[in-house]
């Protein structure tokens, strides 16, 4: 098996860097669908761009690069230790090299093992088949749309949906109340795998494999087909929008299966992918472990861009910004400005915020920009160099934000998803902005990064750590401003009004 360690890692780096041509092409259709010059038509530019730089600098689509999970098929009499091992080492190898953001932490400890390796992770299924060759797939999914995966226990009753019952209908309801509830915290437009049936634990995991199939697969089972089909079209009138800003792009995908479940029980299993909808697959010989084919992507077809032209198109209507950034400059934006950020900024997530509540900041954060990033991160001599770097899901620092602001005088917040009604206060209380970034844009925000000027913390980890950036040409939207305003709110109330008209129609 001279060639499956290379094979692995090859496998590895294109999934983590290449979005796979289906995926490509219904991101194109949910594109072209949204209504130009909106907030979310310009998300998609920047999305479509961030694609382009991922595959041109084979840079990871976005910093998440998520728990590496490998579905491995393999003739009868085939080592499955050693692929395991193998499968392990390439994932540690293309941590190094930046490919995969070390995304493996301790959950007693809290300590990350620095190169995705762990109790349990990656994680690896392995089945035999009959066919000659070892087949692996891998999908790289992300905390922010795993956080949104949701199961329903049926019957129940939904918001804006009302009693879905044990059946088909039931089940629409519950698929369409899952694209709802991810708004824009798991990155829209997504895609949904399903399984309606089975148990708890494994309702999930057939969920998940539904994401194995191309966007374009018909199921098989006329009355599936006809539901995925009716909730792309559904989903997409809800008015979620690409980053939950608001539009006519929210699902790209819709995936059923269906399994056997116990009398008593009628689970709805949903995982919510996002766009940087990651998944590839091999083919190898199983003697040498060399690819033969590549799952997923065409030979005859190269990979076609995704724009023509960079970044997103300046209008002169921006705001720029620098830090230091006055109480004055923040009260003056409001929900919908465009902002460009150029100077300095600091990052801080999860371990951060919490930190903070009980230490003080290990430099002067009044008036300055906080992103709310786990980046990748690679040592380059003796600096570091930011390989992917996007937004983080914002809701999870909630609890701490408020305080923050307060405590610390931070004038800018930038994340994605948007925050709740304590931060909001804050923001209007003490003069402060949250700005959305784009979801997912890892290699469009890394090339606004001209330095990395210094870290903090560096105990908590790499995507947990304190990073002190210079950058240029950052843009972000505003989407909760300092007089009480939050696009969010605003969108989550509108959507869950059109998700009761569609239930009357
Ligand atoms: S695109 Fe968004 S949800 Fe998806 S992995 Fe990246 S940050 Fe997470």
């Amino acid at each position: 098996m001279q060639f499956l360690s290379g094979s692995l890692l090859e496998l590895i780096t294109q999934t983590s860097t290449n979005l796979p041509p289906d995926v490509r092409a219904a991101m194109g259709i949910a594109i072209a669908s949204e209504t130009p010059n909106t907030q979310s038509s310009q998300a998609l530019s920047i999305i479509a761009s961030n694609i382009d730089m991922a595959q041109e600098d084979e840079g990871p689509i976005c910093q998440d690069t998520g728990m590496p999970t490998f579905v491995v098929h393999t003739p009868v009499g085939v080592n499955q230790i050693h692929i395991r091992k193998a499968i392990q080492a390439a994932v540690a190898e293309a941590t190094k090299l930046g490919k995969l953001r070390p995304n493996s932490v301790d959950s007693l400890t809290g300590k990350n093992s620095g190169n995705n390796l762990g109790a349990e992770t990656p994680v690896i299924h392995f089945e035999q088949w009959e066919q000659d060759e070892i087949e692996v797939k891998l999908i790289l999914k992300g905390g922010g749309c795993e956080n949104k995966n949701i199961q329903y226990s049926l019957p129940c009753e939904l918001d804006h949906l009302g009693s879905a019952g044990r059946n088909l209908e039931g089940v629409r309801k519950c698929i369409l109340h899952a694209v709802w509830q991810a708004q824009g915290q798991g990155c829209a437009p997504g895609a949904v795998g399903v399984c309606i049936g089975s148990d708890r634990a494994h309702g999930y995991v057939l969920a998940k494999n539904e994401l194995f199939r191309t966007m374009d697969d018909v199921n098989e089972n006329p009355e599936l087909a006809a539901l995925e089909a009716r909730i792309i079209d559904e989903a997409n009138k809800i008015g979620v929008g690409s980053m939950g800003f608001g539009g006519k792009a929210s699902l790209i995908g819709c995936k059923i299966a269906a399994a056997n479940r116990l009398p008593a029980s009628f689970f709805v299993s949903v995982a919510y992918d996002c766009w940087a909808f990651r998944r590839l697959g091999v083919r190898m010989d199983a003697s040498s472990g060399a690819i033969t084919k590549w799952l997923y992507r065409d030979p005859e077809r190269p990979v076609e861009r995704m724009t023509q032209q960079e970044g997103f198109p300046l209008t002169g209507r921006e705001v720029f910004l620098t830090a230091p950034v006055s109480e004055e400059a923040v009260r003056a934006l409001k929900v919908g400005d465009v902002v460009i950020i150029n100077g300095d900024m600091f990052t801080g997530r999860d371990a951060v915020h919490a930190h903070l509540m009980k230490n003080p900041p290990p430099v002067d954060l009044h008036g300055q920009i906080l992103y709310h990033c786990g980046p990748v991160m690679l040592k380059q001599g003796d600096g570091w160099v930011m390989k992917a770097g996007g937004p983080t899901t914002s809701s999870r620092e909630e609890p701490y934000q408020a305080d923050v602001i307060k405590n610390y005088g931070v004038r800018v917040v930038i994340g994605k998803g948007g925050m709740g009604a304590k931060t909001s206060a804050a923001l209007k209380e003490h003069g402060a902005v949250y700005l959305n970034g784009i979801g997912g844009a890892a290699q469009f925000y890394a090339r606004s990064v001209e330095k990395v000027l210094g870290v903090h913390w560096m105990e908590f980890g790499i995507p947990e750590a304190m990073w002190h950036l210079r950058v240029k040409g950052f843009m972000a939207i505003v989407t909760m401003d300092a007089h009480g305003n939050s696009l969010h709110k605003e969108v989550e109330d509108k959507t869950g009004a059109l998700l009761e008209t569609l239930q009357k129609a």
